[in-house]
């Protein structure tokens, strides 16, 4: 692996597209999260949870937020569960208290994801309804434009907007759940543990009934967003969704016990390392995205020309970490289906 220039200060969108932009999906951008261990340590330092319990859900105004934005340092491993645990010690007891259930969530995502690996990818317990191939993200709606330009730009979103986009996405649009990956590939925090369970949770494929979205959470989590909205008057979320589940489904193997076959049965020893990082995504590599549409190669180094995806469109690679072998530097563009 070539070793890489240091960025100037202030110059790290630059660098990251003289050096980097064959790692993205599309134009890099600037989070205004900083990345880093100086700014994962900063943000650990400062952790404020008062009042979180009641504004974790808030989405505007952005300064009313509660929730922390730590994930982006918890999902790379730049925080530990266990640190930031202790960090929420301080905090009123009711806010240290819901603080600590959504880490437990986070370590709950892990422990599933170590089990069942790439079988989060089926639904856990009920198969939703797949009904249309409409738009789910309308732009027109000022919920949807305002939340997936959040995303685009920031790479992170409250967890209030992730269930909007997920429940729009399949409860409301109809749409696979699965499919809504470029959400994750969008999220600086995009752990396949906790994004797969976000998913499922939302849509009713693991939980026992949907979350549906409707222009109420919109009124009462972000004040005064329907006033701008050009359909206020036609609002196309006005009432709540059907929220029927669909079909019971057994689950991916393993899920209720017994041997999973995720994950090697014993150390698999390469060479000597020097340095192991391990994060719950470092378990293996065969976590990819199920292929449903024709994807158009950009720039593609490699010399298959089978996909590797099994979606039999012509040497289709995602430019997802970790890749099968390092010299992958392929990526590919959505395309039409
Ligand atoms: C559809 C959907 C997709 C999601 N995708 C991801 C993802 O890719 N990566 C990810 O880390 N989280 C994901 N989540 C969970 C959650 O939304 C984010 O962890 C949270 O919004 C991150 O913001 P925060 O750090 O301010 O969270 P806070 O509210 O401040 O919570 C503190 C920490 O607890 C953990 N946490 C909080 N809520 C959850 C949760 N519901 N599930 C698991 N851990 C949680 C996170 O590590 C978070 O940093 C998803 C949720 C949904 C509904």
């Amino acid at each position: 692996m070539p070793i890489l220039p240091a960025p100037q200060p202030d110059a790290g969108l630059e660098w990251v597209r003289t050096h980097l932009a064959h790692l993205s999906g599309d134009e890099p951008r600037a989070s205004r999260i900083r990345g880093g261990q100086a700014a994962a340590d900063a943000a650990l330092a400062t952790l404020d949870l008062t009042g979180y319990a009641r504004t974790r859900s808030q989405v505007l105004p952005q300064a009313a937020r509660g929730a922390s934005r730590l994930s982006p340092y918890i999902r790379h491993g730049l925080l530990t569960l266990p640190q930031v645990w202790q960090a929420a010690g301080v905090a009123p007891a009711a806010d240290r208290s819901k603080y600590r259930d959504e880490l437990l969530w986070q370590e709950y995502a892990r422990h599933l994801y170590a089990r069942i690996g790439p079988g989060l990818v089926q639904s856990l317990r009920t198969e939703p309804r797949v009904s249309s191939s409409q738009d789910p993200w309308p732009r027109e709606m000022a919920c949807m434009n305002r939340t997936v330009g959040e995303l685009e730009q920031d790479g992170w979103l409250v967890n209030q907007t992730r269930m909007w986009l997920a429940s729009q996405w399949t409860v409301r649009a109809g749409r696979d759940w699965r499919e809504g990956d470029l959400f994750y590939r969008n999220l600086l925090d995009g752990s396949r543990a906790a994004n797969r369970l976000g998913w499922q949770w939302t849509t009713g494929a693991g939980s026992a009934k949907p979350y549906g979205f409707s222009r109420w959470q919109v009124e009462k989590r972000a004040p005064g967003l329907c006033h701008t909205c050009g359909l206020n008057k036609a609002c196309p979320i006005q009432h709540w969704p059907d929220s029927r589940v669909g079909p019971k489904v057994d689950g991916p193997p393993g899920v209720t016990g017994g041997r999973t076959g995720s994950g090697p049965g014993g150390p698999l020893l390469t060479g000597e390392p020097e340095v192991v990082w391990l994060t719950a995504e470092s378990l293996g590599t065969q976590d990819i995205p199920r292929c449903r549409r024709t994807r158009t190669c950009r720039g593609c180094s490699c010399s298959t020309s089978r996909c590797w995806l099994g979606c039999g469109c012509p040497a289709s690679v995602w430019s997802f970490w970790p890749r099968p072998w390092p010299n992958w530097t392929a990526r590919c563009a959505w395309g039409t289906r």
